[in-house]
């Protein structure tokens, strides 16, 4: 699929393994997805630009790389918040935006209740998070307002994917790539992912 990136990590595929067990308790859970969120960011910055810099070693004057897009983190609450901890150690100078965006059970709709982003700039690169890309819907919402504000670019990070809600995201917004570490088999009935890990909040803050 066109702009999909499925990050197949020795360490990524493991931490997996874990997430989707159902007998993985809280801690472990925690853990696993912490692990997998820094290593997906870390591929999510690929191809961002640098900036030259002169710095010394111990030994010798060399010019070297540093990081010179901002970056704005948008998780989409409440799930997409579990993925900050991964992005924050790695990205300690990222900005953060929150949106509130709350599934209807029955129709699986989303609606927003809650949107505060920093300012987006020319350079702004706004990374969006949302562990389980089901059907795609916040995410398409999050990436139609952004928009609106012209950032550099916009990518979306997720750990576990749909192939609907990847096709939807595709389809609607060819210029954004995707990172992720798995395209699951199906949605089910309930637009839960199948075989998925269940629902990634209630087992990332024990609200099960
Ligand atoms: N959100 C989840 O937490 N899990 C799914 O399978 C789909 C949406």
């Amino acid at each position: 699929m066109k702009k999909v990136n499925v990050i197949d990590h020795p360490f990524i595929q493991d931490s997996l393994t874990h997430l989707r067990d159902k007998n993985t308790g809280i801690q472990k859970f925690r853990h696993h997805s912490d692990k997998i969120c820094q290593l997906l960011f870390a591929e999510a910055i690929r191809g961002l630009d640098f900036s030259q810099v002169e710095i010394e070693t111990p030994l010798a004057k060399i010019k070297s790389l540093k990081l010179a897009d901002e970056i704005i983190v948008v998780p989409v609450l409440r799930s997409g918040i579990a993925m900050l901890f991964g992005a924050m150690h790695l990205l300690p100078k990222s900005k953060i935006g929150f949106v509130g965006m709350e599934r209807d059970e029955k129709t699986a709709i989303a609606h927003e209740y809650y949107w505060k982003l920093p300012p987006i700039h020319p350079n702004s690169v706004v990374i969006v998070t949302d562990p389980m890309l089901a059907t795609g819907g916040s995410i398409a919402h999050l990436i139609e307002r952004v928009a609106k504000e012209h950032p550099k670019l916009i990518r979306v990070v997720s750990v576990i994917s749909a192939p609907e809600g990847l096709a939807s995201i595709n389809k609607r917004f060819p210029d954004v790539e995707i990172f992720t570490a798995s395209v699951d088999q199906k949605l089910n009935e309930r637009k839960y992912i199948v075989p998925g890990l269940g629902d990634y909040g209630d087992r990332y803050f024990g609200t099960v």
